[in-house]
């Protein structure tokens, strides 16, 4: 799907028309446009056969303006060096966004880890984390999960990172195990934050998410537990897809359920309860009132966007809507929230989580869900209230409301250290 779209691209595209809106200048946008810093590391595995394969992973150290750098670490088959640039750079405005005192990266591994044992993915995640351990630290670059990585990588990651270090840095990195110093909340951060702007959008376009329409396009963990909070704030979700295709019910899909049958079988397709199948092409044009797409980028295109029916599309994913397609989007009057603001949980409970860790433990999960849904609802209001007064909302969608606020801020710390 994302084969033809450069992610980094598109990532420029947004950076420019930002630095065009906010009236700054060409060397704003050549010092945001490049990564601070880019690694590569070769990643030898041992298999369980006994060969040695060869992973290639990267490292992108965005931009340090506002702190460390912070961001997760995917595993996927397609991750290229370009894709790992964009994801820093967005994760760099929506940190600043969010009002966190990190910066932005990202790193990926190109790797199919459906096809690797437990064992081999022990391995391959070590190995990463060896490899890159000159230029992570508890205050210098703080990775978290990503797309097909999660609480295991980073507890193996942790633990490298300590044989390493002969030390015990619990702050290396987030969304660990709640064992080793995570917070349960983190897990669903991600998806709540996504259940929590779309509702507050539905709120202002429908007039409420009860007994709206929802899509959800991607079922790991994001989509999953958007899903779910949407599900519980009254709304009716409609379809869910995963990598092997989605399903349909207009009366309602029962999300715990569905998850049940996707524990047990690997996949939501072929569920029971659902009344058709659904590709994850036709998901995204379905007649619903809300679209969430949760899986990965690219997906919503100039070819697709004029299809979607939704009026409200609210991105679980980092980078699901290309340019070209938000334009139309825009021009159709679907709001969109951006994924900078929508799927900012999951880096906000980060830092609740590194803060905690810093500090000892001292916080009650009840304490970071309530700071999770604050902030989430302060960072919801700042772009909306923004987007109505300063912008012409036919031109210009949420996104730009969004992304003028996070690049002023990044700007403005630059221009106070001397390096604008
Ligand atoms: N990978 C997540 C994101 O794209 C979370 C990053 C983090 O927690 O550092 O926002």
């Amino acid at each position: 799907m994302s084969v033809l779209i450069d992610p980094y691209e598109e990532a420029k595209k947004q950076l420019r028309e930002t630095v065009e809106l906010l009236g700054l200048g060409e060397d704003v946008y050549e010092a945001l446009a490049v990564p601070e810093r880019l690694v590569q590391v070769r990643i030898p595995v041992r298999m369980d056969d006994g060969t040695v394969k060869t992973f290639i992973g990267w490292r992108s150290q965005h931009n340090s303006a506002l702190g460390p750098y912070k961001g997760g670490i995917r595993y996927h088959p397609d991750t290229t060096a370009n894709e790992v640039i964009a994801l820093s750079m967005w994760m760099t405005w929506k940190c600043s966004l969010a009002g966190l005192p990190y910066g932005g990266g990202k790193g990926g591994v190109r790797v199919d880890p459906k096809k690797l044992s437990i064992k081999e993915l022990e391995r391959l995640s070590r190995g990463y984390f060896a490899a890159i351990s000159e230029i992570v630290g508890e205050d210098l670059d703080i990775p978290a999960p990503d797309v097909y990585t999660n609480p295991q990588v980073m507890a193996w990651y942790l633990d490298e990172y300590s044989k390493i270090k002969r030390g015990f840095y619990f702050g290396v990195v987030t969304g660990k195990p709640v064992e080793l110093g995570g917070l349960m909340t983190r897990v669903i951060s991600t998806g709540l934050g996504t259940a929590i702007t779309a509702k507050e959008a539905a709120k202002r376009v429908l007039g409420g998410v009860e007994g709206r329409t929802v899509a959800v396009q991607g079922f790991g963990n994001v989509g999953y537990y958007a899903a779910l909070f949407l599900e519980e704030m009254g709304a009716r979700v409609v379809a869910v897809s995963d990598s092997r295709g989605g399903i349909f019910n207009p009366d309602g899909l029962h999300i715990p359920d569905v998850m049940e049958f996707k524990n047990k079988t690997g996949t939501v397709v072929g569920y029971p309860k659902a009344q058709r199948h659904v590709s994850n092409e036709e998901i995204l044009e379905l007649k619903v009132d809300v679209l969430v797409p949760s899986a990965i980028e690219n997906v919503i295109t100039k070819s697709n966007a004029k299809n979607v029916k939704a009026k409200v599309i609210s991105e679980g994913a980092n980078g699901p809507t290309t340019v070209e397609a938000e334009k139309i989007l825009t021009e159709m009057g679907v709001v969109i929230v951006p994924d900078i603001l929508a799927n900012a949980g999951g880096v906000i409970m980060s830092h609740i989580e590194w803060v905690n860790n810093r500090m000892g433990g001292w916080i009650t999960e009840e304490e970071a869900r309530r700071k999770l849904e604050e902030r989430m609802m302060n960072s919801f209001n700042n772009v909306w209230k923004f987007w109505e007064s300063k912008l012409d909302q036919k031109k210009h969608n949420l996104r730009a409301a969004a992304y003028a606020v996070a690049v002023d801020r990044v700007v403005k710390a630059m221009k106070l250290k001397g390096v604008l």
